[in-house]
């Protein structure tokens, strides 16, 4: 078998790349799984970042994640463009098997897996994405000043976000596939007390219209008469939920009901001891690269703690 690392990070996002950094400079020497498809994360799929402290004129989300694994690299941490793809992480040695078979084994595993965001899986999605099609208001609400907007979903996310965006829009339609919506009474009450939202209920998005290499508007759909009609928007935040990366712990690190890897509050521990958590993965409230990148210092310095009681 291999060397036993003393850190092993799964996932090339702000958490695992800030992860690698703070435990590459406190010497340990990190080896880091970033996906065989999907390295650097979430802010690869977007251009502009412009609320990560330091780039006061914005920076491209790709270039962001380039600069964080260099940074890292420069510190000794070594990267593999390569899935985990089964773990067992149960004793004090903990199994991690990549996609080739290859066994790596690690005394501190740091899980920074993120999580994606629900697609509605038509046409266009992913092209337009960035280019009028967004799913995080806090993110991107600001590009769209003076806009008409479409938020889909009827959670409380979605309300949130409607609400926020009324800042910027100068119209918000919600698009909702059921007649009522799944918000708590307090969310649904501010949203519906707002002058710029609007509801289009038992209506789903047909279709994405583009103008040029933007959204230029949709087509919605009744969903009980098929009837469509299209809408002007050039804006349409989806806000339909999204999906922890932990079916690779299943069975063996503690999820909450949603699927996110529980951690000890005021630490990245998770219910087994070496292994801890970070980023997306972990928080369904904030969600955010500064936030992620923050809680992988806080992983690595848990690590590097318990690695210290070991000796
Ligand atoms: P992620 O960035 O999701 O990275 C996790 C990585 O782990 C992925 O590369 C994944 O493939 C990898 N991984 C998963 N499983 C495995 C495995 N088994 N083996 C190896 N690798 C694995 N936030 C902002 O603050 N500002 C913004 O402007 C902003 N814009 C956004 C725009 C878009 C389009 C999106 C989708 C998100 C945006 N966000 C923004 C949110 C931000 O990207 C996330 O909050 C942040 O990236 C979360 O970081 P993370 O490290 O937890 O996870």
């Amino acid at each position: 078998m291999s060397e036993i690392h003393d850190v092993v990070i799964i996932g090339s996002g702000p958490a695992g790349y800030t992860a690698a950094i703070y435990t590459a400079r406190a010497q340990l020497k990190p080896l880091l799984f970033g996906s065989s498809v999907f390295v650097g994360g979430s802010l690869t799929t977007t251009t502009e970042v412009e609320n990560f402290p330091g780039f006061p004129e914005g920076v491209d989300g790709p270039e962001l994640m380039t600069r964080m694994r260099a940074q890292a690299e420069r510190f000794g941490a070594q990267m593999i463009d390569d899935d985990i793809t089964a773990v067992d992480l149960t004793g004090p040695v903990k199994l991690l098997t990549d996609s080739t078979g290859t066994v790596h084994q690690a005394r501190t595993v740091i899980v920074a897996t993120g999580s994606g965001y629900r697609k509605l899986g038509i046409a266009k999605e992913e092209e337009l994405s960035g280019r009028g099609v967004s799913w995080c208001a806090t993110c991107d609400g600001f590009f769209f000043k003076g806009r008409d907007i479409i938020v889909v979903g009827g959670g409380d996310t979605a309300m949130e976000e409607a609400t926020f965006l009324t800042r910027f829009a100068t119209s918000v339609t919600v698009v909702h596939r059921r007649s009522a919506l799944r918000a708590s009474k307090v969310m649904q009450e501010r949203a519906f007390a707002d002058d710029k939202i609007s509801f289009a209920f038992d209506t789903e998005i047909a279709e994405l219209k583009q103008d040029g290499t933007m959204l230029g508007g949709v087509t919605l759909r009744d969903v009980a008469t098929g009837a469509t009609r299209d809408l002007a928007a050039t804006g349409l935040f989806i806000a339909i939920g999204h999906d922890p990366r932990t079916e690779l712990f299943q069975g063996q690190l503690d999820l909450d009901d949603a699927g996110y890897l529980k951690v000890a509050s005021h630490s990245t521990r998770t219910n087994i001891p070496g292994v801890f958590g970070a980023g997306d993965v972990v928080d369904h409230t904030y969600r955010q690269a500064i936030t992620a990148a923050g809680s992988g210092a806080s992983a690595a310095l848990d690590a590097e703690r318990y690695l210290a009681t070991l000796t």
